[in-house]
């Protein structure tokens, strides 16, 4: 397993300092400044210098060995270039305010990895004398790395374009959800059971395994099945996608590279606002905040042989309520054995992110009202999930695959086993349409193409799974309204649905028709107070009206 040290942060923040400002245009044509989300962020103080066009951040870290509250704290600025940001929204899904945090997560130093670079052949640009490519990937996640092996292995010529950067999240995933995916040798560490813990009696046991993804088996298997099916590569940030009169993409790259294609693929994350158009009109993005640390521990209460899904217990008896009743959180903690852990203090969703600093804070007294104490820090993590928010328009010619596409989960914050699983099919969709014949003039040409996007458009955004997030819409924008006591009540209801319903919600298998009978019998056994909530948030928040809508549509 690979373990972040100190040394490491130094890099990370001196790779900071070369980043793009989030300073945008409003449709007034007016530059506008985004607002902090929260005062109470002492980590982020930020400077515009006179000329506005960069902005600064301080970070801070705290790897190393343990201080007395479990970790020392050093400091870093991080800059950020104008005209990086699409507008507001593609602002907050980068990480906001929390920005400077985000980029030290992405830009960790992970040396095991392998450099796509090395191992796969590069893309032939301007001058090279390389052919057009029928698709390009743009994005190096997860999700680009899987689209672009599966449609190479349709017999496609496929590009992958984006930075030559690791996996660095640590994913968590359900172990059966991995072994169908015949991922089952990325997973590094498997707990048999899951745990939830709403109150100091009785939790509740998921039965189901749980697996921590090792960052880097995941990365070396998709990158072999790249090199395998012969995926070419090259290494820079995309900037535009523009249509060429023929109808065929341009892909313009860092330093003046354009790389043209049949059709391109939008997979570079979450805040892609710059290469997709998303709908007008949709809910307002949220954000999935969660503040990690594996760290080698004195008295630590939790069972290794059990995952800690939640643990919503009152930890700290009424000490910081107005926090809590600001941000209510959770802690996932997963036990690698009896002393080293992997803590993280999560805000399962917020209109605006919880602060990382508050995060951290809730988290160290946590531990320390649990009597847990820190001997060692191996590594921090930075998690900034945005959820909700619009689906793109598919209406675009470019297409777009996991976050890009919103195909995180609304209510989890999950996409991983989502755009694993369905890579191979989506590829396939690809792969036929441009397989069919092509040679009969610009106009069919030009409706061709539009079809193609719409018939892969329709592969991604049924209007079943429409209607299902329809469905999580709502049932997060609820979440977002609740207080502590409220969400623990919401769950002490989820977990008396019957099993296959609770166990079909975590899993995301529940149909939109399942989804309707959840929502029924959660009403059923709900106390008065709960059903009123769930009647009031139906009639009065736009989100019911939408998914009233969109159940409706045939
Ligand atoms: C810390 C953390 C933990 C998470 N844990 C889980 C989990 O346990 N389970 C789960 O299912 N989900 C988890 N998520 C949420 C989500 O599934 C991940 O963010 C996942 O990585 C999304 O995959 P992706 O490939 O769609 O996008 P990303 O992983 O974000 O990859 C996008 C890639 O595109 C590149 N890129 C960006 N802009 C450009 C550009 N202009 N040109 C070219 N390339 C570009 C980026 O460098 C990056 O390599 C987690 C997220 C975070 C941040």
């Amino acid at each position: 397993m690979e373990c972040m040290g100190a040394r490491n942060f130094g890099a990370m923040a001196a790779v900071l300092l070369s980043c793009p400002c989030p300073v945008w245009r409003s449709k007034t044509g007016v530059a506008t400044q985004p607002q902090s989300s929260s005062s109470s962020s002492s980590a982020k103080q930020s400077v515009f210098n006179s000329n506005k066009r960069y902005r600064l951040c301080q970070v801070r870290s705290g790897v190393g060995s343990n201080s007395s509250r479990g970790m020392n704290d050093s400091c870093s600025s991080v800059a950020f270039k104008e005209g990086m940001f699409a507008d507001e929204e593609d602002y907050i899904k980068a990480g906001g305010s929390e920005l400077g945090f985000v980029q030290m997560q992405q830009k960790k130093a992970m040396s095991q990895q392998s450099k796509l670079a090395d191992k796969l052949r590069p893309i032939a640009t301007s001058g090279e004398g390389g052919g057009e490519l029928d698709l390009v990937v743009v994005g190096c996640g997860p999700a680009g790395l899987a689209l672009a092996a599966e449609s190479a292995k349709l017999g496609l010529s496929v590009g992958l374009i984006g930075p030559d950067l690791p996996f660095t999240n640590n994913y968590g995933v359900w172990e059966d959800e991995f072994k169908d995916l015949g991922l089952d040798g990325c997973i590094e560490h498997v707990w048999q059971d899951t745990i939830v813990y709403l109150n100091d009696n009785d939790p509740i046991l998921i039965g189901r395994a749980y697996g921590r993804v090792s960052r880097y088996l995941l990365h070396e298997e998709l990158l072999r099945r790249c090199v395998e099916s012969g995926v070419l590569y090259l290494s820079s940030k995309v900037e535009r996608i523009t249509e060429a009169t023929d109808g065929h993409s341009l892909v313009a790259c860092e330093h003046g590279i354009v790389v043209p294609c049949r059709l391109a693929t939008v997979a570079s994350g979450a805040a892609s606002g710059k290469l997709l158009q998303y709908e007008v009109g949709g809910p307002r993005v949220s954000v999935q905040t969660a503040y990690g640390v594996e760290v080698e521990v004195e008295n630590n209460p939790y069972d290794p042989s059990l995952m800690v899904f939640m643990d919503y217990r009152d930890y700290i008896k009424q000490k910081v309520q107005c926090l809590e009743a600001e941000y209510p959180t959770f802690l996932y903690a997963m036990p690698m054995s009896s002393t080293r852990v992997f803590f993280e203090e999560t805000c399962l969703a917020s209109k605006d992110a919880m602060p990382f600093d508050l995060l951290k804070k809730k988290l160290l007294s946590r531990l320390d009202a649990m009597g847990i104490r820190v001997l060692k820090t191996y590594e921090e993590q930075w998690s900034y999930i945005p959820v909700g928010g619009s689906l793109p328009n598919t209406e675009q010619k470019n297409l777009a695959f996991g976050a890009a596409a919103s195909m995180v989960h609304p209510a989890t914050g999950y996409s991983v086993v989502r755009s694993l699983s369905e890579a191979p099919n989506y590829a396939s969709v690809i792969a036929n349409i441009l397989n069919q014949d092509h040679s009969k003039g610009k106009s069919t040409l030009e409706r061709r193409y539009a079809n193609i996007s719409m018939q892969a458009w329709n592969t991604l955004w049924p209007l079943e799974r429409k209607r299902q997030r329809a469905f999580f819409l709502f049932g997060l924008a609820l979440i977002l309204q609740l207080d502590i006591d409220g969400i623990r009540i919401f769950f002490h209801t989820f977990f008396r649905l019957p099993t296959w319903m609770w166990q079909g919600f975590l899993s995301s298998s529940l149909s939109s028709a399942d989804l309707m009978l959840f929502a029924f019998y959660m009403f059923v056994i709900a106390r008065n107070d709960l059903r009123l909530c769930l009647v009031r948030h139906l009639l009065s928040d736009p989100t019911g009206a939408t998914m009233i809508r969109t159940y409706l549509t045939v």
